[in-house]
């Protein structure tokens, strides 16, 4: 019976509730009035429920799929501008007990390179990142509590924080690890971290059990509740996704929009952020055995709606998507993105060699953050380095209050300009240089707010005459 209140998985993730959705979507999409009535609703930027947007992402019109088009461009500049936040994924160890048929760190294959970073090699690492000029990590791990425990994680948290390295510094870590117990997410929020993220891969309980065969992750309840425990353990930045092209997209779509009701019904607030990987090559993946797979144009359909339908959930696309399949979706609601990444465990510091290949999946986009960061300037987009939030104690329903006042720009913008100036100071090429100081001074008279400008103004005279870490 669906609930959303429930804390039982298939409660609040109901099967037949999502078939009922599905089957309402295409009865209704070409009920052109109804269609009208859920844009309308959208532009007030008030979201849309699960049943309303599986309407728009079922419709078919060409003019009303322009019209969605246009509508999630608006929402995304009301809501974010035009800046982008960078962050990069840092994969710890790809030691794993699970058995999950789209990863190669599965944990029958016994072809690929198995590593666990030391601490010494961490340090490596992050001198790299931040040589590079990232200040926001994602660490990544696969699941083993042998070789993996949850006491290495929190040590590896630790000790990113602590490395000063020149002007560099890592101002937020985000975790990406398996589900787990709630006194460990509380041993996550006390070690500082940002955002907890967990993709379900799939919703679909069945298809769920197919993949996952084997390993703690092959319980579709316990995997599914994850993000309960980590809200209840204090963390109220928690990041959801599905793997589109494991399972039929629009069940996935239906999925995580439920799962995001359930989150604001118990807990008074969604999810920070969606993530929206497709499946990739890997060592022995090839994305082709499974079915489901979707165009580009699907894909950027679905960015749009989610836009439309969770206005105020920040959307991540990362290294797995080309240059140019990026580009399409920017525009359309995504607000934070990767760069200049490895998705191998210790490929920062030091090209892997060929015959170690311990990568999770092979990259699309393979420039570097420079050239990622040159690039989205040229599009229109500030790049932005900023991790205020999080430090301000702006998190879960603070942040959201701020968000859907929209008051948070006032921070945002401001924020990206100066981390901007640091990048530019500190590691950009002369030609990124110079397009981010013309960024710069075109975008300061834009701040609406005149104390907000001047006091950016002097911050970032301050960062041109050396120091560091402005914040509003
Ligand atoms: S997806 Fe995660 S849990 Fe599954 S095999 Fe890969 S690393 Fe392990
Ligand atoms: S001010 Fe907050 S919401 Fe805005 S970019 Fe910075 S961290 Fe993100």
């Amino acid at each position: 019976m669906y609930n959303p209140k429930s804390k039982i998985a298939t409660e609040f993730i109901d099967d037949t509730e999502i078939q009922e959705t599905l089957a309402y979507a295409a009865e209704n999409k070409a009920n052109f009035p109804l269609i009208d009535q859920i844009l309308e609703k959208a532009a007030t930027l008030k979201g849309l429920n699960h049943r309303e947007a599986a309407v728009l992402l079922e419709c078919e019109d060409p003019g009303y799929l322009e019209k969605i088009y246009a509508l999630a461009r608006e929402i995304k500049e009301k809501n974010y501008g035009n800046r982008i936040v960078m962050f990069a994924p840092l994969y710890l160890s790809n030691y794993c007990v699970n058995e999950c048929r789209y990863c190669p760190y599965h944990h029958h294959n016994k072809h690929i390179a198995r590593k666990q970073l030391s601490q010494e090699e961490i340090v490596r690492e992050v001198v790299a990142l931040q040589d590079m000029g990232h200040k926001r990590l994602a660490l990544e791990t696969g699941e083993d509590p042998v070789n993996c425990p949850i006491d290495y994680v929190l040590e590896s948290i630790k000790t990113i924080y602590g490395i000063k390295h020149k002007n560099g510094a890592i101002r937020r870590v985000n975790v990406n690890i398996a589900a787990t117990t709630v006194e460990n997410y509380r041993k996550l929020k006390e070690a500082g971290i940002g955002t907890y993220i967990l993709f379900q891969e799939t919703y679909n309980k069945k298809s769920y059990e197919y993949l996952h065969p084997a390993g703690p992750k092959s319980n579709y309840n316990y995997h599914t509740e994850a993000m309960d425990r980590a809200m209840e353990a204090g963390i109220d930045d928690v990041g959801c996704g599905v793997l589109f092209g494991l399972n039929l997209y629009k069940y996935d779509f239906v999925g995580i929009l439920m799962h995001a009701e359930h989150l604001e019904a118990v807990f008074g607030v969604g999810p920070h952020t969606i993530s929206v990987p497709r499946v990739r090559t890997a060592d022995d993946i090839d994305p082709d055995e499974f079915n489901n797979a979707i165009s580009d144009e699907t894909f950027q359909k679905i960015v749009a709606v989610l836009r439309v339908a969770v206005p105020y959930t920040g959307m991540i696309i990362s290294t797995r998507e080309s240059k140019r399949t990026r580009e399409k979706v920017l525009d359309l609601g995504i607000s934070q993105i990767s760069g200049g990444s490895r998705t191998s465990v210790g490929g920062y510091a030091e090209e892997e060699p060929e015959e170690e290949n311990s990568a999770q999946f092979d990259i699309s986009d393979n420039r570097t953050l420079d050239q990622v960061v040159n690039w989205l300037m040229d599009l229109g987009h500030i790049p932005s380095f900023c991790t205020a939030c999080y430090r301000e104690g702006r998190t879960g329903d603070r942040f959201m209050s701020l968000v859907k006042s929209q008051q948070i720009g006032n921070c945002c913008q401001p924020n990206a300009l100066m981390t901007l100036k640091e990048y530019l100071m500190d590691y950009a090429s002369p030609d990124t240089r110079a397009k981010g100081e013309r960024m710069i001074q075109e975008t300061i008279p834009k701040i609406p707010n005149e104390k907000v400008r001047r006091l950016t103004v002097e911050h970032l005279a301050d960062i041109a005459n050396g120091k560091r870490d402005f914040r509003f």
